[in-house]
This record gives C-alpha cells, structure tokens and sequence, in this order.
C-alpha cells in the first residue's frame, strides 16, 4: 500500500500512460487525474471550456497553462485525492505548468515523476490501433476483429477511437510533445524525482517497473 503517494506519469501519447494509469489506480486505490479525460467529459458535457477546448485537441494543439492549471487545482483539493494522493496523467505537459504545479502543491509535494519512455516510431502504430471507453477511459487495442457496437467490459460504455488519433493530430501531437513536454525529463531530472521506465516492455512487466519505483520511493 501506498498511503497518499502522488505521482506523474509522463511519456509520449501512446505509450501506454492512460492504460497503466488506470491498472495504477485500481491497484492502489488512488484516484487517476487525467487532464485528457477532464476536458472530453467538459466537451461531451457541451460546457464553455468543452467547446473552447475541443477545437484545440482535435488539431492536437494544447489547451492554456491557466486553463490547465485552475482545473488541476480544484481536482487535487477534492477530498479523495487530498487523502489518498493521486497520479497525474497529461499533466503537467509544459515547464510552466510543472512550475505551478510546485505551487500548488507545497504542503504536499509530489514523491515521484516517472517517465514511461516509448520511441516515437513505436508510439504512433500503438495510436493507430487505440480505443478508448467514452465513459470510465479504460483502452483497448483494435484487431479490427471486434464486434460492433464495442461495449467496455469494465463498465458497459461505448469503445471508440479518440477524435484526436487521426494521422495528422498525432503528428502534430508528438512534436508538441518534443517541444513542450520533453523539457520536463530534464526538470524533474534536475531536481531527482525523475525515474525512467521503459515502455516497450509487455504491459504486465511494465506495471511491475512502475509499483517497484513507486513502492521504492515511498519507503
Ligand atoms: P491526452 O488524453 O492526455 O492525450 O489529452 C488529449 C488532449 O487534451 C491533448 O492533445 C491536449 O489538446 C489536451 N490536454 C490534455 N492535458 C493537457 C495539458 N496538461 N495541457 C494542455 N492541453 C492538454
């Protein structure tokens, strides 16, 4: 068990993050924040935020640091994660929302930043194939043998493919990525909180890489 631990989880889009996160989470019993999953429930809700946001992701733009920032906040105050901690997926994704990250959590810093790194040409065959329950965010990858409609085996919600997997989003998202989101390996590299799992493992030895670095970090 890991009492209040609170973890990021960084990597390329389609490394794997999104379906560790959750296996992470269940394990644990911490709640699993994803940035990603708040702002396509803000857009299948139709909010103000949903709309503003949803023509930013599907041309795999990133949504404002202050956006990301004030949402982030509120969640982590939320009783669950206050009490259990939390891991943090999607976010931060820029050194400026890393640095108000710190802010915000100065009463209760993050223990450790886990890079799950999978190379680039591997990440965009692993999206092409991605599925993504609408409702609970459990993925799947596509056989193209699946019966349709897909329904979540874990919670009954409908499979699909993310608005945002189309060939040229995932482009744009992954330079993105080298652009904005790679600084941060060296941010929290600098500091030692880093640690660097290798994605391109089976997703059962992967799991285990990451409980070992988090079980080792809370001890
Ligand atoms: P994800 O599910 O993490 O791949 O996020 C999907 C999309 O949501 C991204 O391509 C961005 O457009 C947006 N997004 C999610 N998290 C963030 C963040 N921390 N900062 C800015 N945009 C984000």
């Amino acid at each position: 068990m890991i009492p209040g631990a609170r973890l990021i989880i960084l990597g390329r889009q389609g490394a794997g993050k999104g379906t560790q996160c959750v296996r992470l989470s269940r394990h644990y019993v911490v709640p699993h924040i994803s940035t990603g999953d708040m702002l396509r429930a803000a857009v299948r809700e139709g909010t103000e935020l949903g709309l503003a946001a949803q023509k930013i992701m599907d041309k795999g733009g990133l949504v404002g640091d202050d956006i990301m920032v004030g949402l982030v906040d509120e969640r982590l105050q939320r009783l669950d994660a206050a009490s259990r901690g939390y891991i943090l997926d999607g976010f931060p994704r820029t050194v400026e929302q890393a640095k108000s990250l710190d802010g915000i959590t100065t009463d209760r810093p993050i223990h450790v930043v886990i890079d799950l790194d999978v190379p680039r040409e591997v990440v965009v065959a692993r999206i092409s194939a991605r599925r993504v329950c609408r409702d609970c965010g459990t993925n799947y990858t596509a056989t193209g043998r699946e019966k349709q409609p897909w329904i979540c085996e874990v919670c009954g919600g409908d499979v699909m493919q993310r608005d945002d997997d189309t060939p040229d989003a995932v482009h744009r998202r992954l330079d993105l990525y080298e652009e904005q989101t790679a600084p941060l390996i060296q941010f929290y590299g600098d500091d030692g909180r880093l640690v660097v799992v290798d994605g391109t493992q089976t997703t059962d030895q992967v799991f285990g890489a990451l409980t070992e670095v988090i079980e080792r970090s809370r001890r």
